[in-house]
């Protein structure tokens, strides 16, 4: 049986090492435009100047050589012919009896004539993406990030680490609107100011000027902004450029079913690339999943498991799951000290949703009472242990609640 895994990222690495676990003779090719394993999530390390490439690698050295994987790296793929079963990438054909789409992200970018191709406007996604914002950072005395969520943060973190005082623009009223509420976006964006970044908040970009080394961003109230360099965080869309025409279904990402399987059989997608979630434990566990059915080994992917956001800015670590506000019918619990902020919003007593910033202890009980429905020990929600969610089976046997 031969594997074919496109994508040498979190949910194509995880994939093939699971295959290897669990098909020793089988063969495995990956194939990835990326030339060199890295962890996106470190990107703005790299940028600062705190990781070096080596650093940021999440696997061994020796990874494909001791599991048997043949890694064709800086390799892309334009088609795939689901009917002959080969791919078609920039250095020929691969054939494949399984194939797993790991092709993650690329980043958006507002429909600007000139914006994708200037020379002072860049992205972050990839490690070419920050070594090109560390070499235009260098010689920039301004720079300008459109986005405040965590892609635009971690450019910000990085600058600043790198001694500079980025302007950071969002059509938003409060920074990581996805991922905190306002109370804990105010905790970090008070970070970031006494760093020396400016926000300019809830601002609408009219227009976008571009010349050969600088831009510059008209706002909707008339004020303009200029920038030796201008980075664009303004979120992701799934990488599904070269599916085109081939017959495998997608919406805004490859449509997967529970197996991470599409509709072409022996074909299967995990990771950013199905729109599920933009986040890299979602990723591993997909492409975990995926690898499980390649195998033959039927496995379901819990779609609740992965929906938690984490960020770790100045030393002060983030965790939100679930919902961040109350709707109408539930509550809130608040408790904020000097070194933390946690929020726990609640649905009766059973916990919908948690937001712990400074103090992320505790931040797994609280995923699993959410994932769970556990409800909450009524006299103090804060205290709840697993201890009172126990009751006994029809056995006598200790079961959760
Ligand atoms: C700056 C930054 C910070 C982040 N921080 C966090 C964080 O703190 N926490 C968190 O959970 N998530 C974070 N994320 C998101 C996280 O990195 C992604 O969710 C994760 O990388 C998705 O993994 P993936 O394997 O699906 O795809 P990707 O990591 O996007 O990898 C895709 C792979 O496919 C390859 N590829 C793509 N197209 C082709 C093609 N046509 N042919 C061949 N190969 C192709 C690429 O080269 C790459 O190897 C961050 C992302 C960025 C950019």
């Amino acid at each position: 049986m031969k594997h074919v895994i496109i994508g040498a990222s979190a949910a194509g690495i995880t994939a093939a090492k699971t295959i290897r676990i669990n098909r020793k003779d089988d063969e495995i090719v990956m194939l990835s435009t990326d030339d060199a394993v890295y962890s996106r999530c470190l990107l703005h390390k790299y940028i600062g100047g705190e990781r070096s490439l080596k650093e940021m690698a999440f696997v061994p050295d020796n990874f494909f050589e001791a599991n048997k994987i043949n890694w064709k790296r800086g390799v892309t793929v334009t088609g795939v012919d689901i009917n002959s079963k080969k791919v078609l990438t920039t250095s020929g054909e691969e054939s494949y009896d399984k194939l797993l789409i790991a092709s993650g992200s690329v980043s958006s970018m507002p429909p600007i004539p000139g914006l994708k191709e200037a020379e002072s406007v860049v992205t972050l996604r990839d490690l070419s993406d920050a070594i090109k914002i560390r070499q235009k950072a260098e010689k920039a005395s301004s720079i300008v990030i459109i986005g405040t969520g965590l892609v635009g943060l971690d450019a910000a973190y990085g600058l600043v680490e790198m001694g500079k005082k980025p302007t950071i623009v969002d059509i938003g009223k409060t920074i990581m609107a996805a991922s905190l509420d306002t109370r804990s976006a105010e905790w970090y964006q008070n970070e970031f100011e006494k760093a020396g970044c400016t926000f300019v908040m809830a601002a609408s970009i009219k227009a976008i000027e571009t010349s050969a080394d600088s831009a510059v961003l008209t706002l909707g109230d008339g004020n303009t902004l200029k920038a030796d360099l201008l980075i664009v965080a303004a979120g992701v869309k799934p990488s599904i450029g070269f599916l085109e025409g081939s017959g495998i279904k997608c919406k805004r990402g490859i449509v997967v079913d529970e197996h991470m399987a599409t509709n072409v059989e022996g074909v299967y997608a995990a990771g950013d690339v199905t729109a599920i979630s933009e986040s890299w434990p979602a990723a591993r566990t997909q492409g975990d999943t995926a690898a499980l059915n390649m195998c033959g080994i039927t496995t379901a992917y819990d779609m609740a498991a992965d929906r938690k956001n984490s960020a770790h800015f100045f030393g002060i670590p983030s965790i939100s799951v679930g919902k961040l506000n109350a709707d109408d019918g539930e509550t809130e619990l608040v408790r904020e000290d000097r070194s933390r902020y946690q929020k726990l919003v609640l649905k009766g007593e059973v916990p919908v949703g948690v937001i712990m910033l400074g103090d992320i202890s505790r931040s797994g009980f609280w995923q699993y009472m959410i994932k769970h429905k556990v409800p909450v020990a009524a006299k103090n929600p804060w205290k709840t242990s697993f201890a009172d969610s126990y009751s006994l089976d029809e056995k006598g046997m200790y079961k959760w609640a």
